[in-house]
């Protein structure tokens, strides 16, 4: 059976799920979308994705036409709709239909997308053996040229250095920004262990602000790791003895080698255990529940 998506205000099967060529999210990747997952019955961390869906709405001066309770609840009903307790969600908000011209202005009405399906992106066997990744050329959007806080329909960047991934045979790769600090990967954040800390790049060094992200860095305090934000460079990755990314998607993966180097002993380290572990325990209890019951 197909899925039910929300299309631009009515909820229709997917062969009925359609976008207009004129609008603005296709020509121009004018728009903003969240990655969301429901677990257990819950929708993981959902007032955080909606807090900056908002957010990065205001800094592309995006007018939603809804409220945050209204788009929690577009989230809730589509997947009731499609009878799903765990899941993938992707809701997007573009400028909507205008014309052939970039000016938003010409889009009266901006468009909400919201897909309840499911989303893979590594290997099972990846989540206990360890990713190797590679450092890339392609260099993180400048944040005074498209901030990489807002998530935007515009992703060329994050494609064009997963292709560069993918022509070094690794599956993920790591962005460095323009000044050569280690940024995040092609669409995941990066955690180093070093000397006792837990280091994640601040969000100035062109980093998306990760709700994984900040997840972890709580779950790591509360664990009694020490955890902060620091600028780091490639020499930092290769000493490390630990490293894992983190992202909806990719939830937190660990990290056995960079550029060749072998992290730690070269298998998931004992600090990433502990927060996997914690990390799961949080998907059972955190967020609205889908059904009242
Ligand atoms: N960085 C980028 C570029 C991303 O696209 C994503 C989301 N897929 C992340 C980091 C991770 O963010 P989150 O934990 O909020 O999914």
């Amino acid at each position: 059976m197909g899925l039910i998506i929300y299309c631009a205000g009515a909820f229709v099967p997917e062969e009925e799920a359609k976008v207009s060529v004129f609008d603005h999210g296709f020509l121009y990747g004018d728009g903003i979308f969240e990655g969301i997952r429901a677990y257990h019955g819950r929708v993981f961390k959902l007032k955080e994705h909606l807090d900056r869906l908002y957010n990065s709405a205001l800094s592309i001066k995006l007018n939603i036409g809804i409220t945050k309770e209204e788009m929690q609840e577009v989230v809730l009903e589509t997947l009731r709709r499609n009878d799903m307790e765990e899941g993938y969600i992707r809701l997007v908000v573009s400028r909507g239909k205008g014309d052939l011209g970039l000016d938003p202005a010409n889009c009266p009405q901006s468009a909400i997308y919201c897909i309840a399906g499911k989303i893979k992106i590594y290997d099972d066997a990846l989540y206990n053996k360890g990713l190797p990744v590679k450092s890339l050329a392609t260099r993180r959007n400048s944040p005074d040229a498209l901030d990489p806080r807002i998530k935007s329909l515009n992703y060329l960047n994050n494609i064009l250095a997963k292709l560069e991934a993918n022509q070094a045979g690794v599956v993920e790769g790591i962005m460095l920004n323009q000044q050569g600090y280690v940024a995040e990967g092609t669409s995941d954040n990066i955690f180093i262990y070093r000397r006792g800390v837990l280091i994640t790049p601040p969000l100035y060094a062109g980093a998306l602000e990760g709700i994984t992200r900040n997840t972890v860095m709580d779950l790591a305090r509360e664990l009694g790791i020490e955890a902060r934000e620091e600028l780091f460079t490639r020499y930092d990755l290769y000493a490390a003895e630990e490293c894992f990314l983190t992202g909806t998607a990719a939830e937190v993966i660990p990290v056995i080698s960079v550029d060749e180097r072998v992290i730690g002993a070269g298998v998931p380290g004992e600090i990433f255990k502990k927060i996997l572990v914690a990390f799961r325990e949080l998907t059972k209890v955190d967020g609205p529940k889908i059904y009242n019951k």
